[in-house]
């Protein structure tokens, strides 16, 4: 699986794998031949952190980013709602961030664009607590970068885009969605909780509010450390979000729902519709 990654029609993954220490060679910069043509008519997934810092780049609600720029799609094998980066209406399909001089959100440009050209496969088994994973190329017939002469690792390259902030921050939610693809369809989620994946993978301000304005923190025994770090900060936030997910899909994590409450309400499925009623 390609979780993070943008493709195009005409782009090749190619069939070797590699690691941290793997190198390849390849520079982008202005002044090639294809300089800005890989920001059309392309697919990128956008993760909760990619989101959190688009819309604060952009000085946006986060209600207000999903309806400019994003279209919500179905992660099929996963059975979740996702949002991916809209593209214009226009012949080209461009992104609606590139210009002539490059990517207008450059520095907070999402995590796909930041691995590009190199892909990030996870593979995560059945009944395995953590997941593999390796890497790949992706290599357009337009992208001249990979005749140039520099040369990275895979670590390199990880480290020169800024990538690891984004898969510290986005590592519970992915986690998460992994462990929900390697259910499958056998764990169908309800309306509701598909609502409440979303609201916690992209819409900060609307967390916020249902943790701290809802019955949640009544109904959740929560480590306090946590619900103190998530007044201050957004992505503190999310892993509150991702530690709640964890325990309404998997039964599991820090978040434990009320003992008093559990008593009363008996198995899981009583559980999540009492949280309904919180949402
Ligand atoms: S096509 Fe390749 S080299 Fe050209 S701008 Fe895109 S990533 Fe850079
Ligand atoms: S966000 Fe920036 S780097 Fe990514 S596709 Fe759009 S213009 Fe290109």
């Amino acid at each position: 699986m390609s979780d993070t990654n943008k493709t195009e029609a005409g782009s090749r993954l190619e069939p070797i794998q590699l690691f941290n220490d793997s190198t390849f060679h390849f520079e982008c910069r202005k002044g090639l031949s294809c300089y800005t043509a890989c920001c059309s008519r392309i697919d990128i997934l956008l993760t909760p952190y990619d989101v959190i810092r688009m819309k604060n780049r952009l000085e946006l609600s986060s209600a207000e980013f999903l309806a400019l720029y994003t279209k919500p799609e179905m992660l099929q094998k996963h059975g979740l709602p996702v949002a991916t980066l809209k593209m214009l209406d226009d012949e080209e399909e461009r992104c609606p961030f590139v210009k002539p001089d490059g990517c207008l959100i450059y520095s907070d440009r999402p995590s796909s664009c930041r691995y590009y050209p190199v892909g990030l496969a996870n593979l995560r088994e059945k009944e395995k607590s953590d997941h593999d994973q390796f890497y790949f190329l992706v290599k357009e017939d337009h992208c001249v970068g990979f005749n140039e002469k520099k040369e990275w690792t895979v670590a390199e390259w990880r480290k020169d885009q800024g990538i690891d902030l984004y898969d510290e921050v986005n590592k519970k939610w992915l986690e998460i969605v992994l462990r929900k693809r390697s259910f499958g369809s056998k764990a169908k989620l309800s309306e509701k909780s598909r609502e409440m994946f979303f609201m916690i993978s992209y819409n900060m301000e609307r967390l916020r509010q249902f943790v701290f304005e809802s019955k949640f923190l009544s109904l959740y025994d929560i480590p306090e450390d946590l619900v103190e770090k998530a007044k201050e900060s957004e992505v503190d936030l999310l892993q509150l979000g991702c530690e709640w997910l964890k325990c309404i899909f998997f039964g599991e994590g820090t978040i434990k729902i009320k003992e008093e409450i559990r008593k009363n309400q008996g198995n899981a499925s009583q559980q999540e519709e009492q949280t309904a009623k919180a949402f």
